[in-house]
């Protein structure tokens, strides 16, 4: 079995990894590059053969789990190419994608994991493994072809709300790996005997903010990152608020068929919805939607008679109701996702806009990633004949970290 990464071995996002056995092969992931600012052909690694299906070489693509950095390239595929990935996440990427502006890809048809459950691909045998991260329905994905194994861990950590899933891999890992792709996005941002807070830490830190916000407490977090949306709602209910969403969250919500996640019709939810989202609907005729998720509807008035008793799942969309409607007496506005987006300037207009208002701006966030030390433990369970760095920008600290390193350069062919 051969393997190359197109790109990722020095780099955090825009994952693509090639593998192929007996003249077929398989892409693992096909992810957007962090820093582009659209989604276009051009991003396509330069060294990938034809992805328009008229390859019968290519099996399919596996995709680890639904964030863009891992997915986002999907929107050039044909859609004869079979797509593995979550049920879950496969829903959720639907349920987004009429929501959001650009190419927002809907991946093809294919196969879903399930956690532990094999299935074969051609030549191949995949066993993914459901993992602790930031995205729902992520895995780490098992590649066995040739009598050869390959691990590719994906994106996770081991501090989020399915840490149990960390603590099952390291009890219970594949054994015999020849060799292991695992990500290494926190090296370089933190020392080896740092981590980062938890998820229930988080839950905490919200739960202090909401208590000493005398107006609407704001949260700005991606409605996807479903760990964290249960951490708002938590400390909403657990500060005597309610979790306000839009049409997007609570189609999101919906779409993860999971129970005990909140949803649009639990009682200390309710749904509002901003301007710009109502007139998309009127557009799109989404008014069946848009009524099954309006049990608990209210409008600006109710929100502006109960400030200190709601808290508003935040998208710069809002900004325009919240000013008409006199919302923000007392407001304060917290963000929870990662912060290179407001480095790269993607919310420059809402920062002039909170400065204009004099609110605040508090970050309360966490990593979807394993620290140094649990990638050190799980590397250790797992045990493999050689570990290839990928989803890092500091591929040069494994050798530090871990024994048997075997890097290899984006482009590069290699045996497992
Ligand atoms: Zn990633």
């Amino acid at each position: 079995m051969r393997v190359c990464i197109h790109r990722g071995s020095h780099q955090i996002g825009g994952s693509c990894v090639e593998v192929e056995q007996d003249g077929k092969r398989i892409l693992i992931d096909l992810g957007l590059p962090l820093d582009a600012e659209i989604n276009e052909r051009f991003h396509i690694p330069e060294k990938l053969g034809a992805i328009d299906g008229s390859d019968p070489s290519l099996l399919g693509i596996l995709i680890s789990h639904p964030h863009l950095d891992h997915f986002g390239l999907l929107a050039h595929v044909s859609s004869n190419i079979p797509i593995g990935i979550g049920g879950a996440a496969r829903r959720i990427l639907s349920a987004a994608g009429p929501f959001l502006p650009g190419n927002w890809p809907v991946p093809a048809q294919g196969w879903d994991y399930k956690s532990g459950h094999s299935f074969a691909v051609g030549p191949f045998h995949i066993t993914p493994y459901l993992v602790d991260h930031s995205a729902y329905d992520a895995y780490a994905l098992l590649i066995e072809g040739g009598g050869r194994r390959l691990f590719y861990s994906g994106d996770f950590r081991s501090h989020g709300r399915k840490s149990a899933l960390f603590k099952k891999m390291l009890a219970m890992p594949p054994r015999n790996i020849d060799a292991m792709l695992v990500e290494g996005s926190s090296l370089g941002r933190l020392n080896d005997n740092q981590h980062f807070p938890t998820e229930f830490d988080i839950e905490t830190q919200l739960v202090e903010a909401f208590s000493s916000t005398n107006g609407l407490a704001t949260v700005h977090a991606s409605v996807q990152n479903i760990d964290r949306i249960v951490s708002i709602f938590r400390a909403s209910k657990r500060t005597g608020r309610k979790l306000i969403i839009d049409l997007y969250a609570a189609a999101i919500l919906e779409a993860t068929g999971n129970k005990n996640i909140p949803q649009s019709d639990w009682p200390s939810i309710a749904l509002f919805v901003p301007h710009q989202q109502r007139l998309q609907i009127k557009e799109n005729a989404w008014f069946d939607q848009l009524k099954r998720h309006s049990s608990n509807r209210i409008y600006i008035e109710g929100l502006r008679e109960m400030p200190k008793r709601s808290t508003l799942l935040f998208r710069p969309l809002h900004r325009f109701d919240l000013e008409r409607g006199k919302c923000l007496e007392g407001a304060a506005y917290f963000y929870s996702q990662w912060e290179g987006y407001w480095e790269q300037g993607n919310y420059d207009k809402l920062k002039d806009w909170l400065e204009r208002h004099s609110i605040p701006r508090h970050n309360i966030h966490t990593s979807g990633h394993a620290s140094p030390a649990d990638l050190k433990v799980f590397v250790a369970a797992l045990s493999p004949g050689k570990i290839v760095p990928i989803h890092s920008f500091m591929p040069e600290r494994y050798q530090e970290l871990f024994s048997d390193v075997e890097a290899h350069p984006d482009g590069e062919w290699w045996e497992v």
